[in-house]
């Protein structure tokens, strides 16, 4: 029988790297089911919360994983503290996509913050535009200070809206590049960016246009994450799933 592979998703790698598991394992890929309508991901999927740590651990057990995965968002620290957990209780090899933050370069203009609250706080009295490059959960701290004019790009429309005088919405969903950034940043006059260190190149045209343009920006800093075996890209997870899941010849076998 194939091997089967639970790969928890909600990122374009997890995606990737689902569907090229997929030539040679049984896979499955989790997603959480934040938005309306995903991309097609290629693989059969399962959608929404297994119920904590016990509910994944059920599901390990109950379809026979062999190997799960956590290809989830850098900023997604529940569920992945939950994988490592399920994975200790149950017996089940887990390993782990993580990809690499940005790293400051020069011309950066960054401000770390714990979250978005701090970084609500941090924008000050004077009303100033802001692009809140954040997820639709993490737009509720702004209420507080709706002296500012926010722009806030999203897959799915922000429902309710900010209760905030002065909000533009833009429905899109990434890759996004420099130049496009660019030319938004400048089409809106924003002052300020609110993101996370989310890593990869599909949403880091901002960053580089921020730079190039001189502009602030408030990173919420990455939460602590559990420490599995982990790859950097689809490439070097595709490796680690192999030595997982086919090791190489034992001591007896290599005549030891
Ligand atoms: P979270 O706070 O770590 O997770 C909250 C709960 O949502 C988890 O405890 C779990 O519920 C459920 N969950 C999360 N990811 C899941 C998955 N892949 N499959 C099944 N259940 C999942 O994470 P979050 O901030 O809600 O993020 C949710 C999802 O959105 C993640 O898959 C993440 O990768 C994705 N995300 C994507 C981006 C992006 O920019 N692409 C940004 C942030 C998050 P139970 O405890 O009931 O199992």
């Amino acid at each position: 029988m194939t091997d089967r592979i639970l790969v928890l998703g909600g990122t374009t790698e997890a995606r990737q790297l689902a569907g090229k598991l997929a030539a040679k394992y049984e896979v499955t890929l989790s997603l959480a089911g934040r938005t309306r309508d995903p991309v097609p991901q290629g693989v059969p999927v399962r959608v929404g919360g297994f119920g904590g740590v016990e509910g994944l651990a059920a599901y390990l057990r109950d379809n026979r994983i062999k190997l799960l995965i956590d290809g989830t968002h850098p900023y997604a620290a529940n569920i992945s503290a939950n994988a490592a957990q399920a994975a200790q209780l149950t017996g089940v090899p887990a390993i782990a996509l993580r990809r690499p933050p940005w790293e400051q370069n020069p011309g950066d203009r960054w401000t770390l913050v714990g979250n978005a609250t701090e970084a609500a706080a941090l924008l000050g009295t004077t009303p100033r535009k802001i692009f809140l490059a954040l997820g639709r959960q993490e737009l509720a701290p702004f209420e507080a200070a709706p002296q500012h004019a926010y722009l806030i790009r999203s897959v799915d429309p922000v429902e309710p809206p900010l209760a905030v005088p002065h909000a533009t919405y833009i429905p899109a969903r990434g890759p996004f590049s420099e130049v496009d950034d660019c030319a938004l940043l400048k089409a809106h006059g924003i002052d300020v960016i609110v993101a996370k260190n989310s890593g990869g190149d599909a949403t880091y045209g901002k960053i580089a246009a921020a730079r190039q343009l001189g502009i602030e920006v408030f990173l919420i800093r990455r939460p602590s994450l559990p420490d599995l075996p982990s790859g950097a890209d689809v490439e070097e997870v595709l490796r680690l799933a192999d030595h997982v899941l086919t090791p190489g010849p034992g001591p007896e076998k290599r005549g030891v």
